[in-house]
Parts: structure tokens; C-alpha cells; sequence
């Protein structure tokens, strides 16, 4: 089974559930909280206040995506706590470090503990190679964009058979480099409707490069950490969906 991570690196997990949150087209909160409102809810970083972080900006998310015309999207989301691992519908138990998006249940993973470590700088890209600094509350953004791309993605038609990899009309470095662009449009709309702080879009491009990789013979490979931040910007400089087309087409 396929799932759509946001890196290349994954590890075994224990198995449990906990239920998941829908995401439906108009959810939308009433009221549209700032990024800086977000980064005094998280003070301290316990599970309690991640997991209401990475709910509230999901929702907002789903609610920009909304609104583009054209889009209609809908997806699931769970933010399993740190040492929980949640069955997903791709056969793959999430755990603390998962970021993922499975096309079988139409759900994000996004796992609380990740979201931390990526927040504070101790995200470990691979055993004993840390993050060497914060990517903040917006780094983390980066990666909610990121995965709930790939839903757009999926109801746009980019995949083929969610079980048959190969069936896939795109190779995966063109749709995961396309869902950090995708992530940029959406960081843009915040930048423009006074949402981000000075230095957030920093905190995005850092986390970008951090999740980068140079396993180029391997077929999770999902882009270098100069070719993930170049997506990332076509995306966030342009502020256009279509502008990510680029990305999707190009030659890697
Ligand atoms: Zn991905």
C-alpha cells in the first residue's frame, strides 16, 4: 500500500486507536486565528495544546483550500499523542515520527510528538542527524500543508490506483515536491491576510529543507533539500495553485 509521507524516513510502531476528526469542505473556523495567537496556545508544547495546534490550523487549511474555486476537498485528520500509534487505513501504524497522508482512509497523520520536535529543533531526520534548529509554529504548518495536499491531490486525479503504486501517472518527486508548493500557496494566503510574523516564512523554509533528502536511488526519494525549498517558493512567491504546475511537470 502507498502512503504519502512528508520525508523518506520511517520507523516500526506499536499498534493502538484512537479516533479520527472529520475535515469537512466548510469547516472553516468562524473566526480565523493568527499565527502568533497560535504560538502563545502552544507555550509550553504539551500534547494537550499541540494537538488543539494542529486541529485549529488543519481546519484552517481545509477552509482556504475551500475556497478555491474548483475545489471542493474533504479529508480526515489524526494527531495521535506521543508514544500512541493509530492503525491507518494503508496498513502502516503510525508513530512518533509520522507525517503522512493515506489515499484508503483520506486521512492526514500528523503525529504530536513529530510536530513538537519539529517545532523545537529535536526532530531527528535520520538516526543521530537532528534538525540543528527550530522550525516554529510555522515550520509545522509546512508539513500540515504538505500532507493535506496530497488529499487535494488524490481528489484531483494525480494518483492512479491507491493500491497499486505503479499505477501512478506522476513519478512521487513531482506530487511530493508539488505538495510543498501547494503548502507555499497556502503560507502565502496567511502572509497576505496578516497572519504570519516576521520570520515565519523562514520557520516554513528551514522546515523544508530539513525534510529534504539525497537518497536519489531510492523510490521514496522526495527531493533534495534545495529542490524542496524551491517548490516550496514557487509556491509562496506566486501564490497561485496553478503557478505549482511547474513543479508537477518538471523534469527531476
Ligand atoms: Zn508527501
Amino acid at each position: 500500500m502507498r502512503v504519502r509521507r512528508l520525508a523518506a524516513v520511517v520507523a516500526a510502531a506499536v499498534v493502538s486507536f484512537s479516533g479520527l476528526g472529520a475535515l469537512p469542505a466548510q469547516a472553516a473556523p468562524a473566526e480565523q486565528p493568527t499565527a502568533s495567537a497560535a504560538t502563545r496556545a502552544i507555550a509550553g508544547s504539551s500534547p494537550e495544546n499541540m494537538y488543539e495546534f494542529l486541529e485549529t490550523w488543519m481546519l484552517d487549511i481545509g477552509g482556504y483550500w475551500s475556497s478555491v474555486p474548483g475545489l471542493a476537498p474533504f479529508a480526515y485528520y489524526s494527531f495521535p499523542a506521543a508514544g500512541e500509534s493509530v492503525e491507518s487505513g494503508c496498513g502502516v501504524p503510525t508513530t512518533d515520527d509520522s507525517a503522512f497522508y493515506c489515499p484508503l482512509d483520506d486521512t492526514v497523520f500528523v503525529s504530536q510528538s513529530l510536530a513538537a520536535r519539529i517545532w523545537d529543533g529535536t526532530f531527528e531526520i535520520y538516526p543521530g542527524q537532528f534538525a540543528a534548529g527550530p522550525a516554529g509554529d510555522t515550520g509545522v504548518l509546512y508539513v500540515l500543508g504538505h500532507e493535506y495536499a496530497h488529499n487535494l491531490q488524490g481528489e484531483l486525479g494525480l494518483y492512479g490506483d491507491p493500491t497499486i503504486s505503479a499505477d501512478d501517472p506522476y513519478p512521487l518527486i513531482n506530487t511530493e515536491l508539488h505538495a510543498d508548493c501547494w503548502s507555499g500557496v497556502y503560507l502565502r494566503a496567511k502572509l497576505d491576510a496578516g497572519q504570519l510574523e516576521e520570520g515565519d516564512p523562514d520557520e516554513a523554509v528551514w522546515a523544508a529543507a530539513r525534510v529534504g533528502d539525497y537518497a536519489y536511488d531510492n523510490p521514496t526519494h522526495h527531493g533534495t533539500p534545495d529542490q524542496r525549498v524551491a517548490a516550496f517558493l514557487v509556491g509562496y512567491d506566486n501564490g497561485q495553485p496553478i503557478a505549482c504546475d511547474e513543479v508537477l511537470f518538471a523534469q527531476y
